[in-house]
């Protein structure tokens, strides 16, 4: 696995290896790092599935609206670095914020409707951040996959609309959520509960896969001490979001 870290870096290794004449096909997985089993799914997924793959680790600091998430934020370098060597990924690209932002973020891409909605109505600018680093990403890998999970299925659908609203070349592919097994999704604030709170975490699941109507679930989930921030069914699928000990969980169902 070879660290790049700025854009400038990918140039040159692109034109060495003749990706283009080749027409190698790129693999990519953005993650914001503290890496665990569901980052490592789509990890192999890029593997399998292309010529190359890349991984980008890197905590974007205006997709948090929260200062003090931004900096409770799990940062696990050395063992992320150690679990992707084990994949067998080619590329793994860490750019500080100066790399990725030149411009300071003064220019920025936004969708006005569904990203106004559940995650969104509570963590403005949110989505904004999200979706111009992916384009950042885009822009500088030309990948023609990127893999996201389903965990976080409104910005899922939020990317893929705006790779088609953009007539991008990247195919945005949604990748299941992986759980532990007592149903909790695999996350990366999972690693800033306690034992007691990771005892409580799996609730939010079987709440969510209950089949229960949306008020009961609520009412479980505040009688199993869980600060709400949102049950919504959009479509046929049901979104929550809450947190326990001050960490914002969310999780998603098909029903
Ligand atoms: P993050 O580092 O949280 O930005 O996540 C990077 C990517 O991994 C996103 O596309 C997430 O949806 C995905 N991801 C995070 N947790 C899981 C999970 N438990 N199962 C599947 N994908 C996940």
């Amino acid at each position: 696995m070879k660290i790049i870290n700025t854009p400038a870096e990918w140039l040159e290794i692109e034109k060495s290896i003749n990706r283009k004449e080749k027409h190698q096909s790129i693999g990519l997985v953005p993650t914001m790092g503290a890496l665990h089993k569901g980052h490592l799914s789509l990890v192999e997924r890029a593997i399998k599935e292309n010529d190359i793959s890349v991984v980008s680790i890197f905590l974007n600091p205006v997709q948090f609206n929260n200062q003090n998430d931004l900096k409770t934020y799990p940062k696990t370098w050395e063992e992320d670095c150690a679990l992707l060597e084990k994949t067998g990924v080619d590329y793994l690209f860490a750019p500080t914020y100066d790399i990725m932002y030149p411009d300071d973020y003064h220019y920025k891409l936004s969708e006005d409707s569904f990203s106004k909605t559940l995650c969104g109505a509570s963590r403005p600018g949110h989505f904004d951040g999200v979706l111009t680093v992916v384009m950042k990403l885009f822009q500088i890998f030309l990948p023609e996959k990127a893999y996201f999970g389903e965990k976080d299925f409104q910005q899922y659908k939020l990317l893929d609309g705006m790779a088609k609203a953009f007539f991008l070349r990247t195919e945005v592919i949604p990748c299941p959520i992986v759980r532990e097994e007592n149903g909790l999704a695999f996350s990366s604030r999972n690693k800033r509960l306690s034992p007691a709170g990771l005892a409580k975490a799996p609730c939010l699941h079987k709440a969510l896969a209950s089949g229960k109507s949306v008020d009961e679930i609520k009412a479980q989930l505040e009688a199993d001490g869980f600060m709400i921030d949102y049950v919504t069914e959009v479509g046929n699928r049901l979104y929550a979001a809450a947190s326990i000990e001050d960490v914002r969980l969310i999780d998603n169902v098909e029903r």
